[in-house]
Protein backbone atom coordinates (compact mmCIF):
# COMPACT_ATOMS: atom_id res chain seq x y z
CA UNK A 1 0.00 0.00 0.00
CA UNK A 2 1.45 3.41 -1.25
CA UNK A 3 0.15 5.28 2.04
CA UNK A 4 -2.40 6.17 3.97
CA UNK A 5 -2.96 9.85 3.99
CA UNK A 6 -5.43 9.88 0.80
CA UNK A 7 -7.31 12.33 -0.87
CA UNK A 8 -10.42 12.00 -3.43
CA UNK A 9 -10.66 14.26 -6.62
CA UNK A 10 -13.05 14.43 -9.37
CA UNK A 11 -16.21 16.59 -10.54
CA UNK A 12 -19.52 16.19 -8.59
CA UNK A 13 -21.39 13.00 -9.01
CA UNK A 14 -18.24 11.15 -9.80
CA UNK A 15 -18.67 8.79 -7.11
CA UNK A 16 -15.78 10.13 -3.97
CA UNK A 17 -18.45 9.44 -1.32
CA UNK A 18 -19.06 6.11 -2.54
CA UNK A 19 -15.57 4.89 -3.18
CA UNK A 20 -14.20 6.81 -0.13
CA UNK A 21 -16.80 4.70 2.49
CA UNK A 22 -15.43 1.70 1.10
CA UNK A 23 -11.48 2.35 1.20
CA UNK A 24 -11.97 3.69 4.29
CA UNK A 25 -13.64 0.21 5.49
CA UNK A 26 -11.13 -1.53 3.62
CA UNK A 27 -7.93 0.45 4.90
CA UNK A 28 -9.34 1.25 8.00
CA UNK A 29 -8.97 5.09 8.42
CA UNK A 30 -11.56 7.44 8.86
CA UNK A 31 -13.37 9.03 5.84
CA UNK A 32 -13.47 12.87 6.16
CA UNK A 33 -15.85 14.33 3.77
CA UNK A 34 -15.96 18.27 3.78
CA UNK A 35 -19.89 18.12 2.50
CA UNK A 36 -20.85 15.57 4.65
CA UNK A 37 -19.86 17.48 7.76
CA UNK A 38 -21.60 20.67 6.01
CA UNK A 39 -24.81 19.08 5.05
CA UNK A 40 -24.48 17.74 9.04
CA UNK A 41 -24.00 21.33 10.29
CA UNK A 42 -26.62 22.41 7.94
CA UNK A 43 -29.60 19.76 9.59
CA UNK A 44 -28.22 20.87 13.01
CA UNK A 45 -29.14 24.34 12.23
CA UNK A 46 -25.39 25.48 14.02
CA UNK A 47 -23.86 28.99 12.73
CA UNK A 48 -21.84 27.15 10.44
CA UNK A 49 -24.73 25.42 9.01
CA UNK A 50 -26.89 28.57 8.30
CA UNK A 51 -23.84 30.12 6.53
CA UNK A 52 -22.95 27.22 4.35
CA UNK A 53 -26.22 26.48 3.57
CA UNK A 54 -26.60 29.76 1.37
CA UNK A 55 -23.37 28.74 -0.65
CA UNK A 56 -24.58 25.19 -0.96
CA UNK A 57 -28.04 25.59 -1.97
CA UNK A 58 -26.73 27.34 -4.80
CA UNK A 59 -23.99 25.16 -6.07
CA UNK A 60 -21.36 27.42 -5.06
CA UNK A 61 -18.32 26.46 -3.16
CA UNK A 62 -18.55 27.50 0.93
CA UNK A 63 -15.28 30.26 1.01
CA UNK A 64 -11.95 28.64 1.75
CA UNK A 65 -11.50 30.18 5.25
CA UNK A 66 -14.69 28.57 6.02
CA UNK A 67 -13.90 25.08 5.25
CA UNK A 68 -9.72 24.76 5.70
CA UNK A 69 -11.04 25.66 9.32
CA UNK A 70 -13.25 22.35 9.78
CA UNK A 71 -10.56 20.10 7.94
CA UNK A 72 -8.07 21.34 10.31
CA UNK A 73 -9.88 20.49 13.52
CA UNK A 74 -11.15 17.23 12.10
CA UNK A 75 -7.61 16.21 11.26
CA UNK A 76 -6.55 17.40 15.06
CA UNK A 77 -8.57 14.06 16.54
CA UNK A 78 -6.88 10.56 17.29
CA UNK A 79 -8.55 8.62 15.16
CA UNK A 80 -6.57 10.58 12.37
CA UNK A 81 -3.40 10.14 13.35
CA UNK A 82 -2.68 6.97 11.36
CA UNK A 83 -4.37 8.25 8.26
CA UNK A 84 -7.81 9.62 6.57
CA UNK A 85 -9.40 9.81 3.53
CA UNK A 86 -10.14 13.10 2.33
CA UNK A 87 -13.07 13.73 0.02
CA UNK A 88 -14.30 16.73 -1.46
CA UNK A 89 -11.02 18.70 0.27
CA UNK A 90 -9.16 19.95 -1.20
CA UNK A 91 -11.11 21.53 -3.77
CA UNK A 92 -9.47 25.00 -4.71
CA UNK A 93 -5.70 25.86 -4.77
CA UNK A 94 -5.84 27.69 -1.70
CA UNK A 95 -7.44 25.27 0.02
CA UNK A 96 -4.50 22.74 -1.51
CA UNK A 97 -1.96 24.97 -0.05
CA UNK A 98 -3.70 25.31 3.44
CA UNK A 99 -3.37 21.98 3.65
CA UNK A 100 0.47 21.17 3.11
CA UNK A 101 1.06 24.14 5.80
CA UNK A 102 -1.24 21.83 8.12
CA UNK A 103 1.79 19.41 7.52
CA UNK A 104 0.18 16.96 5.74
CA UNK A 105 1.55 15.74 2.67
CA UNK A 106 -0.91 13.66 0.38
CA UNK A 107 0.64 9.88 -0.23
CA UNK A 108 -2.03 9.35 -3.03
CA UNK A 109 -4.70 11.60 -4.85
CA UNK A 110 -7.24 9.42 -6.87
CA UNK A 111 -8.63 11.39 -9.67
CA UNK A 112 -12.07 9.72 -10.61
CA UNK A 113 -12.55 10.81 -14.10
CA UNK A 114 -15.81 11.17 -15.55
CA UNK A 115 -17.73 13.44 -18.23
CA UNK A 116 -20.02 16.76 -17.62
CA UNK A 117 -22.70 14.35 -19.55
CA UNK A 118 -22.27 11.83 -17.34
CA UNK A 119 -22.49 13.77 -14.05
CA UNK A 120 -25.55 15.81 -15.60
CA UNK A 121 -27.18 12.16 -15.71
CA UNK A 122 -25.79 11.02 -12.01
CA UNK A 123 -26.85 13.96 -10.28
CA UNK A 124 -30.10 14.72 -11.86
CA UNK A 125 -31.29 11.22 -10.54
CA UNK A 126 -29.72 11.52 -7.32
CA UNK A 127 -31.91 10.46 -4.52
CA UNK A 128 -30.50 11.26 -1.01
CA UNK A 129 -31.67 9.84 2.88
CA UNK A 130 -31.99 13.23 4.84
CA UNK A 131 -31.64 10.98 8.32
CA UNK A 132 -28.24 9.02 7.17
CA UNK A 133 -26.73 10.25 4.00
CA UNK A 134 -27.15 7.08 2.33
CA UNK A 135 -27.59 7.59 -1.52
CA UNK A 136 -29.61 6.01 -4.46
CA UNK A 137 -30.15 6.84 -8.50
CA UNK A 138 -33.47 6.45 -9.56
CA UNK A 139 -32.40 4.51 -12.54
CA UNK A 140 -29.88 2.89 -12.14
CA UNK A 141 -29.25 2.01 -8.14
CA UNK A 142 -33.39 2.68 -6.97
CA UNK A 143 -34.16 1.81 -3.00
CA UNK A 144 -35.38 -1.60 -2.56
CA UNK A 145 -38.79 -0.25 -2.15
CA UNK A 146 -40.10 2.93 -3.61
CA UNK A 147 -38.86 6.11 -1.14
CA UNK A 148 -37.68 4.25 2.03
CA UNK A 149 -34.09 4.06 2.90
CA UNK A 150 -32.77 0.72 2.39
CA UNK A 151 -30.10 1.30 4.65
CA UNK A 152 -31.67 2.61 8.02
CA UNK A 153 -35.61 2.39 6.76
CA UNK A 154 -36.12 6.05 6.68
CA UNK A 155 -39.64 6.75 4.58
CA UNK A 156 -38.59 10.23 2.14
CA UNK A 157 -36.04 10.44 0.12
CA UNK A 158 -35.31 13.62 -1.76
CA UNK A 159 -33.27 15.12 -4.17
CA UNK A 160 -30.76 17.91 -2.68
CA UNK A 161 -30.65 21.41 -3.32
CA UNK A 162 -27.71 21.03 -4.34
CA UNK A 163 -28.59 18.23 -6.78
CA UNK A 164 -31.57 20.64 -8.75
CA UNK A 165 -30.34 21.27 -12.48
CA UNK A 166 -29.12 25.08 -11.71
CA UNK A 167 -27.45 24.14 -9.16
CA UNK A 168 -25.71 21.05 -10.80
CA UNK A 169 -24.82 23.31 -13.75
CA UNK A 170 -23.16 25.37 -11.29
CA UNK A 171 -21.40 23.38 -9.30
CA UNK A 172 -19.95 22.06 -12.68
CA UNK A 173 -18.68 25.18 -13.42
CA UNK A 174 -17.48 25.37 -10.49
CA UNK A 175 -15.38 22.32 -10.66
CA UNK A 176 -13.82 22.93 -13.98
CA UNK A 177 -12.78 26.77 -12.79
CA UNK A 178 -11.38 25.87 -9.04
CA UNK A 179 -11.05 22.00 -8.89
CA UNK A 180 -9.94 20.63 -11.86
CA UNK A 181 -6.64 22.69 -11.76
CA UNK A 182 -5.55 20.62 -8.84
CA UNK A 183 -4.92 17.58 -11.15
CA UNK A 184 -2.20 19.58 -12.46
CA UNK A 185 -0.87 20.74 -9.02
CA UNK A 186 -0.82 16.94 -7.61
CA UNK A 187 0.40 15.78 -10.78
CA UNK A 188 3.54 17.60 -10.14
CA UNK A 189 3.80 16.14 -7.19
CA UNK A 190 3.75 12.86 -8.27
CA UNK A 191 0.93 11.56 -6.19
CA UNK A 192 -1.44 11.82 -8.93
CA UNK A 193 -3.64 8.13 -9.81
CA UNK A 194 -6.52 8.97 -12.81
CA UNK A 195 -9.23 6.46 -12.20
CA UNK A 196 -11.88 5.53 -15.45
CA UNK A 197 -14.70 6.13 -13.08
CA UNK A 198 -17.51 5.24 -15.69
CA UNK A 199 -17.17 1.80 -14.98
CA UNK A 200 -19.80 0.50 -12.19
CA UNK A 201 -19.07 0.61 -8.08
CA UNK A 202 -17.09 -2.61 -7.90
CA UNK A 203 -14.98 -2.05 -10.88
CA UNK A 204 -13.80 1.19 -9.66
CA UNK A 205 -12.73 0.19 -6.52
CA UNK A 206 -10.74 -2.80 -7.30
CA UNK A 207 -9.18 -0.58 -9.95
CA UNK A 208 -8.37 2.00 -7.00
CA UNK A 209 -6.75 -1.36 -4.64
CA UNK A 210 -5.07 -2.53 -7.84
CA UNK A 211 -3.14 1.14 -7.90
CA UNK A 212 -2.65 1.56 -4.21
CA UNK A 213 -0.87 -2.22 -4.13
CA UNK A 214 1.37 -0.87 -6.95
P1 LIG B 1 -20.04 17.42 -1.81
O1 LIG B 1 -20.93 16.54 -1.02
O2 LIG B 1 -18.59 17.12 -1.64
O3 LIG B 1 -20.45 17.50 -3.27
O4 LIG B 1 -20.22 18.91 -1.23
C1 LIG B 1 -21.48 19.55 -1.23
C2 LIG B 1 -21.31 21.06 -1.15
O5 LIG B 1 -20.59 21.42 0.04
C3 LIG B 1 -20.47 21.67 -2.29
O6 LIG B 1 -21.24 21.92 -3.45
C4 LIG B 1 -19.99 22.96 -1.63
O7 LIG B 1 -21.03 23.93 -1.58
C5 LIG B 1 -19.73 22.51 -0.19
N1 LIG B 1 -18.33 22.03 -0.04
C6 LIG B 1 -17.92 20.76 0.25
N2 LIG B 1 -16.58 20.69 0.32
C7 LIG B 1 -16.12 21.93 0.05
C8 LIG B 1 -14.82 22.52 -0.04
N3 LIG B 1 -13.72 21.78 0.14
N4 LIG B 1 -14.74 23.84 -0.34
C9 LIG B 1 -15.84 24.59 -0.51
N5 LIG B 1 -17.08 24.12 -0.46
C10 LIG B 1 -17.25 22.79 -0.17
Amino acid sequence: MSGYRMMMLGPPGAGKGTQAKRLAQELEIPHVSTGDMLRDAKRRDTELGREAAEYMNAGKLVPDEVVIGIVAERLEQDDAAQGFILDGFPRTRPQAEALTDMGVELEAVINIEVSDEEVVRRLGGRLSCPECGAVYHKEANPPSQDDVCDKCGNRGLVTRDDDRPEAIKQRLASYHRQTAPLVEFYEQRGVLEAIAGEAGPDEVTQEILDRLAD
